[in-house]
């Protein structure tokens, strides 16, 4: 039998984005442990915003920002996304993640810390592939980054490795730039919205997971796994 590897972006597409996507909140967390960072805290972050950092630039600056914060601060800009992202959108993607033929993956330029904290406090207990940036802890505090991701078509490959470890096709969701190589080599390529206007690079937009959970089962039964 036929597997699909899902591979999913973090930032943006396992949640929506509001005013800092999670590694801008995990910086902000930080203040509260280097106070004397604040304002160049803010200069990165808006910085970010405005794309005017390369990944270099941006990499060394956050790590040196998050070296010796407790890694409670993680948790902590976490749930700042649960405040206004409400879990019970994520019900639709526990019934995807429960099918048995999903091989799940989250394929991020984001941090792994972030990425298994949202994991956690969602409930999203399932077996992941996860491809992101490492953070090394030590006693308890965030230490060195690890870059697992050099490159954006590092996505593309993971997938493609996906596809064939698993004998898979694959369903990819995205929701910017750093997502289209990943969604070029993706048998089902998706952007999600979350209901706002976004530029789609020319695949199908899907509001939420209530909607992919409707494209799954179409492919699905397309390709006879059900
Ligand atoms: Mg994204």
């Amino acid at each position: 039998m036929k597997n699909i590897v899902l591979a999913l972006d973090f930032d943006g597409t396992l949640y929506p984005i509001e005013k800092f996507d999670s590694e801008q909140l995990l910086a902000l967390e930080s203040i509260k442990y280097k106070k004397s960072n604040e304002d160049e805290i803010k200069v990165f972050i808006d910085h970010d915003k405005r794309g005017m950092l390369l990944p270099s630039q941006f990499n060394a600056l956050y790590e040196s920002f998050l070296s010796g914060v407790d890694e409670k601060s993680v948790y902590d800009a976490i749930r700042h996304i649960f405040t206004y992202f409400d879990k019970k959108n994520l019900e639709s993607l526990k019934r995807i993640l429960s099918l048995d033929y999903i091989r799940p993956a989250i394929l991020s330029c984001g941090s792994d810390v972030l990425i298994n904290a949202f994991l956690e406090e969602a409930g999203l207990d399932y077996d992941f592939h996860i491809l992101a940036k490492e953070f090394t802890k030590t006693g308890g505090k965030l230490d060195h980054l690890v870059y697992h991701v050099k490159h954006i078509d590092d996505k593309k490959s993971e997938l493609i490795w996906l596809k064939e470890k698993y004998d898979a096709l694959s369903v990819a969701v995205g929701d910017g730039p750093t997502d289209k190589s990943m969604l070029e080599a993706s048998d089902y390529p998706f952007i999600i919205t979350w209901g706002k206007k976004r530029e789609n690079f020319g695949f199908e937009e899907i509001e939420n997971f209530d909607e992919l959970e409707k494209k799954i089962e179409e492919i699905a039964s397309t390709i006879s796994l059900c």
